[in-house]
């Protein structure tokens, strides 16, 4: 399978080439014929599997295609996406593989100033890519003309369900023609999932690259068991001792992420914290810190790692397990992507057995187990129920092995609405 049949014309051709991709992942080879057929798709496919090329390409191939041009402010294809790091990503990939076609993208998402923009949606963009909340704000402010939308991306659907998004998404479906392609994208399938594809996608094309709610299978997993109180000296051990350089670490809590990155900053090992209390600005840089090799370890909560994007990410470490088990397959699919090798571990105490046993109900398998000598967990000490560091909301309450949302169905509707700015 090559690029060169797949219905691309040389524009794209040409990005992709410059991008260095040589075939298309599984994910690509199947959505993109489907997609120019101008067919709604439901696609199950995580981050890390390609799918945003998946989806951009054939989106700017249909504009090429329908020859179209630019009419004052209307927008021709809206994506939306949970987090602003994703959005800010995905209209990064926009500009990549559009770079040699005349088509203008913005991002708009919260926690910045909305009169820039307000200023780039005036000069008038053929696509945006967009968080619910803030678009919105523009919708009921009268900044944004989504009447001539034809093509809607719904991009991690099952996170922006978990974050509270549901109204806000058919807030703004309401505005849109009911005349429109609509693709939609989502590392897992939960009835909730179902109900938005029923209701909003017509006589969706199924495409699923990795079975539902799997692990990618090219990540190496271990737990590590020991004692709460020792995690920070084992992680510091692990670091030190494999050489690892560039490490994603997954705290449960902001306060968790805050005061791990300080100790390892004391451990003189560089760090740094992203979580939804920083400012954008902040994790913007942190982030390209990170990325550029000048930070060894980001330690981030759930909600601002998604959407990270780095390219041969060696190690994600769950320095607490989530107590959401999808969230596991969000974290681990951060490592191994686009066919690297990549190798997650997690550090679990005595308290986090019920969350780790609802995470192999859920990937179907046994996570190898690694009693590291000199960091054995001390068998006398005994669970106790985990500390949510002060969050609120069903989505933070321990919830045992035999959960719900361990057969990944109808669990999103057990979790708290309040986390939608993340
Ligand atoms: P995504 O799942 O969209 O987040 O993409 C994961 C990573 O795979 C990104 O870093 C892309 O640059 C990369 N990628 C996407 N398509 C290909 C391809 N056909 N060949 C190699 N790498 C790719």
């Amino acid at each position: 399978m090559s690029f060169n049949n797949l219905g691309l014309s040389a524009p794209l051709l040409k990005a992709i080439k410059e991008q260095g991709y040589d075939t298309p992942t599984p994910i690509q080879a199947q959505a993109i014929p489907v997609i120019l057929q101008r067919k709604d798709i439901l696609a199950g496919a995580q981050t890390g599997t390609g799918k945003t090329a998946g989806f951009t390409l054939p989106m700017l191939e249909i504009l090429e295609r329908t020859k179209h041009k630019r009419e004052g402010r209307h927008i021709k294809a809206l994506i939306l996406t949970p987090t602003r790091e994703l959005a800010a990503q995905v209209e990064e990939s926009v500009s990549l593989y559009g770079k040699h076609l005349p088509y203008k993208s913005t991002v708009i998402f919260g926690g910045v100033k909305i009169n820039p923009q307000i200023v780039a949606l005036r000069k008038g963009v053929d696509i945006v890519v967009a968080t619910p909340g803030r678009l919105l704000d523009h919708i009921s402010q009268k900044t944004i003309d989504l009447k001539h939308v034809d093509f809607l991306i719904l991009d991690e659907a099952d996170r922006m369900l978990d974050m509270g998004f549901v109204n806000d998404i058919k807030k703004v479906i309401a505005v849109l023609p009911k005349e429109r392609q609509t693709l939609l994208f989502s590392a897992t399938y939960s009835d909730d999932i179902k109900k938005l594809s029923n209701q909003f996608l017509k006589s969706p094309t199924l495409i699923e690259v990795a079975r539902a709610n799997t692990s990618s299978e090219i990540v190496k997993q271990a737990v590590y068991h020991v004692d709460k109180e020792r995690k920070h000296e084992l992680l510091r051990h692990l670091i030190i001792e494999g050489k690892w350089k560039q490490i994603l670490v997954f705290t449960r809590t902001k306060h968790g992420a805050n005061r791990l990155s300080d100790q390892l900053e004391k451990d003189g090992i560089t760090s740094a914290a992203i979580h939804g209390n920083k400012s954008q600005n902040a994790r913007t840089k942190a982030l390209a810190d990170f990325k550029a090799g000048q930070v060894r370890v980001l330690v981030a909560t759930d909600i601002a790692a998604r959407g990270i994007d780095i390219d041969q990410l060696p190690h994600v470490v769950n320095y607490e397990l989530p107590n959401v088990s999808e969230d596991y397959v969000h974290r681990i699919g951060r490592t191994g992507r686009a066919g690297n090798e990549g190798e997650a571990v997690s550090l679990v105490c005595v308290d986090e057995d019920d969350f780790l046993k609802s995470i192999e109900k859920l990937i179907n398998k046994d996570i190898p187990k690694i009693w590291l000598k000199g960091f054995k967990p001390d068998p006398s000490i005994k669970a106790e129920p985990i500390n949510m560091g002060g969050n609120r909301g069903a989505r933070n309450k321990p919830r045992g092995a035999g959960a719900k949302s361990a057969n990944g169905g109808g669990s999103s509707s057990n979790r708290s609405r309040n986390s939608r700015r993340a």
